[in-house]
């Protein structure tokens, strides 16, 4: 391959989503000089299409087919739809390979500045030192290498830029944070709420979420549109595209430089730091190499461990920085296939196809395995709901004609709610590199191995059977619950894979997602989660990727890296 040579810089930051976004943020606006190299296009305001109307598609959105042809895995989210299809990875030329028995669909897949955080679901929860000390409290796997109060302040400062919205409701295993104004309950699910806690003592509340609802940054409020995946012109859901990202280029100090497709993290010859990376432009097809004196990895799980895969060298000959053997191990990702929904009471609320439309809905947190209680005996950990109410025109009515009209107009008032439950760390849920595939930039590709063990499969057992039973104590009607233990695996939360640790010959990175290894190489990401708690994970990598980057500007200004 041609190989053409670029400048240096202080840093390179691989990856511009909601890791690779405060990273560059942090560290430009403090004066280092930052290479920010992206898989993916531009994003610009002109593609957001959240006010354009089904009719002016080609297809309407009604042929999935379509999307189907270049992106089979993508589409299975309803995200990525004919609006939005082209952020997405084509699959065909960006593949990856599963063991026989073991499917598992990575999804989310973006390719455009900002990541994820395009089209992510904004839900944004702290973790507890229930989550971070969990193995003290049940025995299993790894505490993490920090604890809450270390995280805290870093919360704070990361909850006031993006924009939480949220109520306060004291509970030591989810903490409260620097909200803005709560978006209101509906009555369905103000009544949900209040039953709830009357008669099982369990909490519901307005979905905690990257929403404005007051100005902030030239930032305006949510005007309650909906549908946030397709882009939003006013900037009022976080998408580091328009905000960290943003900032860091208006620093002057960060260059953006996309259609990057990384390759590898390139080694100093003789000395154990790395020099730079190699990567494909994804338009010429060249390679081309950048030099920095540090290296920072936010491509997210997976694409930043086969970054590392990809760039063995005779020293570190099964992936860098992997002395410990880990990298790649302990893949975790959340399970959400229990839940239910049921009816409730109109309360005057009647259907409308034009009407405001709340970006978000309730959330039900976790009640299993915490204080106060015995250890429940059918699994370790926990899961929490994402839910929302809806009011539905009655589709279904029978009859035809003005009496069909009519009864369309009746309302069908529903509450739904959605599982997400923890994943055990395991040793044998593992990415590799698959020897025998490249993607169409000649990059080996990754092999997932990755299955529910027995404590997953009991907790999606209980998703549906505590979703039916707090239907049932809110007073719902027609009650629906499901729980698919055996549903194939898929996730849009993988952690987990480059773990952070005390110990090097059992962690890859330590409690500032900084290599053990390669002193001036970190992975920022998800990758570096000891475990992965049933709250999203977005807030508290977006947390520890500023924490970490203080921690390396003070490691640089004392020149010990
Ligand atoms: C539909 C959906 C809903 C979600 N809902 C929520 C939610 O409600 N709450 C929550 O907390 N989280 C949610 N998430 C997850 C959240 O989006 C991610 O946790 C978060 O964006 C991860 O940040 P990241 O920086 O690791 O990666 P990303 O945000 O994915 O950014 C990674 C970037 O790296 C680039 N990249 C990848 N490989 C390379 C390479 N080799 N070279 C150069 N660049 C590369 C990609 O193009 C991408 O832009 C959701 C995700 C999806 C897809
Ligand atoms: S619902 Fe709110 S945040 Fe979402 S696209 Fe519309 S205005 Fe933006």
């Amino acid at each position: 391959m041609p190989q053409q040579k670029n400048h240096s810089y202080d840093v390179i930051v691989v990856g511009s989503g909601a890791s690779g976004g405060w990273a560059c943020k942090r560290l430009a606006e403090a004066g280092l000089k930052v290479a920010l190299l992206e898989a993916g296009r531009p994003q610009s305001d002109k593609n957001f299409t959240e006010h354009k109307p089904e009719f002016e598609l080609k297809y309407r959105n009604r042929a999935p087919e379509i999307v189907r042809k270049t992106r089979p895995i993508q589409v299975k989210f309803g995200v990525c739809n004919e609006y939005t299809f082209n952020w997405f990875v084509n699959d065909l030329e960006e593949p990856y390979t599963t063991p026989a028995g073991k499917p598992f669909d990575w999804m989310g897949r973006l390719r455009m500045t900002g990541g994820r955080t395009n089209v992510w679901g904004r839900v944004s929860l702290r973790f507890s030192d229930w989550d971070f000390k969990a193995a003290s409290f049940d025995g299993y796997g790894e505490n993490w290498p920090l604890g809450y109060k270390d995280i805290e302040p870093y919360y704070d400062l990361v909850e006031k830029y993006v924009g939480i919205t949220g109520s306060a409701e004291g509970l030591e295993h989810l903490p409260d944070g620097q909200f803005q104004p709560p978006v209101p309950l509906t009555c369905q699910e103000t009544l949900f709420r209040n039953r709830l806690k009357e008669k099982l003592g369990r909490t519901v509340m307005p979905a905690r979420s990257a929403n404005l609802t007051k100005p902030i940054n030239g930032r305006g409020p949510c005007h309650y549109c909906g549908p946030c995946e397709r882009g939003c012109m006013t900037h009022s859901y976080f998408n580091s595209a328009f905000t960290t990202v943003a900032d860091a280029l208006n620093t002057g100090n960060c260059t953006l430089i996309s259609n990057a497709m990384v390759y590898k993290v390139l080694m100093d010859p003789g000395r154990n730091r790395p020099r730079g990376i190699l990567y494909i432009d994804r338009n010429t097809r060249q390679a081309r190499e950048i030099y920095a004196r540090t290296v920072i990895l936010c491509a997210q799980s997976q694409e930043s461990v086969r970054i590392l895969l990809n760039s063995a060298t005779p020293q570190y000959s099964n992936g860098l920085a992997n002395s410990s053997g880990v990298l790649g191990h302990y893949l975790t990702a959340h399970v959400r296939s229990g839940g239910g929904s049921g009816e409730f009471p109109a309360f005057g609320a009647r259907p409308s196809l034009g009407g405001p439309v709340k970006p978000l809905g309730i959330y039900i947190a976790r009640f299993r395995n915490l204080q106060n209680a015995p250890p429940y005996k059918k699994f370790l950990r926990g899961f929490g709901y994402e839910g929302e109410s809806s009011t539905e025109f009655n589709w279904k009515a029978p009859g035809f004609g003005e009496a069909y009209k009519k009864a369309l107009l009746e309302p069908r008032t529903s509450i739904g709610i959605t599982g997400f439950g923890e994943v055990l760390p395991r040793w044998d849920n593992f990415v590799e590199l698959d020897p025998s595939v490249k993607d169409t930039y000649g990059i080996p590709v990754l092999k997932i191995h990755m299955s529910d063990g027995e404590n997953e499969r009991a907790m999606i057992q209980d998703m549906g059977d505590s979703a039916g039973e707090m239907l049932e104590a809110a007073g719902a009607k027609n009650i629906r619950t499901y729980a698919h233990p055996s549903a194939p695996r898929w996730a849009l939360h993988e952690a987990g894979i480059a773990r952070m640790g005390s110990d090097p010959k059992k962690s890859v990175l330590n409690q500032f997602q900084q290599s053990h290894d390669v002193k001036n190489l970190f992975v920022m990401d998800a990758s570096g989660f000891t475990s992965n708690p049933c709250q999203n994970p977005t807030l508290t990598i977006m947390s520890l990727a500023v924490r970490s980057c203080d921690y390396l500007m003070s490691e640089l200004k004392r020149n010990s890296i």
